[in-house]
């Protein structure tokens, strides 16, 4: 018996992966985080299986699902938003499992901050520009460790991927102006992958406004990064004809290290 972590995606029932599909299809039980999770996503579960919403269970209830399972000899399809790798509480859930002596697996999911920035069209790292991406939130009830503090991320000008802060927005405009002129570049994308996704475009000046106007408050992903507004870039190493990599060999300069690098 295993308890199968499946990443959901951002919204979009097609992003699920062909593998989490597969178990939600086939687990007897499944268990989702609540409205999140497409709904179309759930509707895969077998007509005989037992599908539960964890969100109103606290962890201890979601435990005694799994050894339930376990006494059951079930497997379960754990279903949750985006990837399991940021803010999704697995750390936790794990180490009840360890406990329990139950096997688990994580399945990976394609995160929100990956799906907005395909709803922007947009490569967050530039040659030359930005090669680094920061995935934070900003302190709510779960506080952010003072060395990690936004003001110091925002040192490195790295793309910046602010989860769960959309009602925070006025205090990271206040963090991040303190080292970012008011023109830096923000986009905040709403239900990324849904039907009803926005997208809002401004600078640290006017964004809390216009998200205010546009009562944003959950569910949104904010990007700070000079890479969306910059349209002036060289072109990457991966299809520079002077260079190789592992696949295509160069017509021209020998191999070089770098091109391995790509
Ligand atoms: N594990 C998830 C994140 C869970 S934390 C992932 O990988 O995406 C919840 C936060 O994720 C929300 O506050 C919001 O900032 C972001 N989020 C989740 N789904 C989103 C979506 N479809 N569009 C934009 N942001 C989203």
């Amino acid at each position: 018996m295993t308890v199968f972590f499946i990443g959901a995606g951002p919204g979009d029932p097609d992003l699920i992966t062909v593998k989490g599909a597969k178990l939600v299809e086939t687990c007897p039980v499944v268990l989702y985080t609540g409205s999140l999770v497409p709904k179309a996503v759930i509707e895969r579960a077998r007509v005989d299986a037992l599908v539960l919403n964890s969100a109103d269970m606290d962890l201890d209830a979601i435990t005694q699902v799994y050894l339930e399972a376990k006494q059951q000899g079930k497997d379960v399809a754990r279903v949750q938003t985006g990837d399991l790798s940021i803010y999704s509480s697995l750390a936790e859930q794990v180490r009840r499992l360890d406990a329990l002596e139950i096997d688990w697996q994580v399945v990976p999911g394609v995160s929100s901050f990956q799906a907005s920035a395909a709803a922007l069209g947009q490569e967050l790292t530039l040659p030359e520009q930005c090669q680094t991406i920061i995935l934070s939130r900003m302190s709510g009830r779960t506080p952010v460790p003072e060395k990690e503090n936004l003001k110091s991320l925002a040192q490195h000008e790295a793309t910046l991927c602010l989860f769960l802060s959309a009602t925070l927005i006025r205090k990271v405009v206040r963090e991040l102006s303190e080292v970012y002129p008011l023109s830096w570049p923000v986009v905040v994308v709403e239900k990324a992958s849904h039907p009803e996704q926005r997208i809002i475009r401004g600078t640290l000046a006017d964004i809390a406004d216009k998200m205010h106007q546009a009562k944003i408050r959950s569910t949104a992903m904010i990007i700070v990064s000079k890479v969306l507004a910059i349209d002036d870039f060289v072109d990457s190493k991966l299809y520079d004809p002077s260079f190789s990599h592992a696949c295509r060999q160069a017509s021209i300069a020998p191999l070089s290290e770098e091109a391995f690098d790509e």
